[in-house]
């Protein structure tokens, strides 16, 4: 499922932090959205993601338009937001399960034990979130976005605040899981993109800067 992004706007007070930006990217690969901070990445996610009214401007995914579809595109959506408020007192089971119910998924049990094997959670479901080192409360993090087994993934600085080990343990993990799904991760360090992404986009000022492919690289690491 592609994303298309077509002259987005967004302005907080009076200052723009998107510009009419327009892309629209390829499918079913990483797509890396790199730019320093305050360049507009946050705001384009959560605007993709409902979270922020569109203004100006308009959003698809895979040529369905956001505003018009919000339901069935909200449902092909998984986000990771940049800092993840988790109930520090809950299970990691019992947040799982909670999210799974909020989707309204059937066989939830079983898909809460789908997504801790996925994500690596095993050892840690009886843990409460307060007990977990950052790298797998990020685990959970992207264990709730993809329990509804959504085709597009919308990922806001998934390495932020990690030590290197933990960075490359999330990295590996997220390509595990983008088999065929749309994977948008920002990110403000180039080395990220080029270890991970297939396409890339730059955005700085709230303007779209450079969009192209990598080459295609095996053995990243
Ligand atoms: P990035 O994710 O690339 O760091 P953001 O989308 O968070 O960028 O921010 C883009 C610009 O918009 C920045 O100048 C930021 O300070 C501003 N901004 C973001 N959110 C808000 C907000 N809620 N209120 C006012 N300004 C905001
Ligand atoms: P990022 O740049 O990656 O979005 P920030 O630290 O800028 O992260 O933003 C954290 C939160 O604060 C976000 O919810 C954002 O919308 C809000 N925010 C960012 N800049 C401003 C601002 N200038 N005024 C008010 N809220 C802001």
């Amino acid at each position: 499922m592609s994303i298309e992004v077509r002259e987005l706007t967004k302005s907080y007070n009076q200052q723009k932090a998107l510009d009419a930006i327009s892309f629209t990217t390829g499918s079913n690969h990483i797509i890396g959205f790199l730019g320093p901070n305050g360049a507009g990445k946050s705001t384009t996610m959560k605007i993709l993601t409902g979270i922020i009214p569109i203004e100006q401007g308009s959003c698809s995914i895979n040529g369905l338009d956001i505003q018009e579809n919000p339901l069935s595109t909200k449902r092909s959506i998984g986000y990771l937001p940049e800092s993840n408020p988790l109930y520090s007192d809950m299970y990691v089971q019992e947040i799982l399960h909670f999210e799974a119910r909020l989707h309204n998924l059937p066989n939830s049990t079983q898909r809460v034990q789908e997504v801790i094997a996925m994500t690596g959670l095993q050892a840690e479901q009886h843990k409460r979130i307060a007990q977990l080192s950052k790298g797998f409360k990020q685990r959970v993090g992207l264990a709730l976005a993809i329990i509804h087994d959504p085709e597009v993934l919308i990922l806001d600085e998934p390495t932020t605040g990690l030590d290197p080990n933990q960075i490359i343990e999330i990295r590996t993990l997220i390509q595990q899981l983008s088999t065929n799904k749309t994977v948008f991760l920002s990110t403000h360090i180039m080395q990220e993109v080029e270890v991970l992404c297939q396409e890339i986009i730059i955005i700085h000022k709230g303007q779209i800067k450079d969009h192209f492919l990598s080459v295609d690289r095996e053995d990243k690491y």
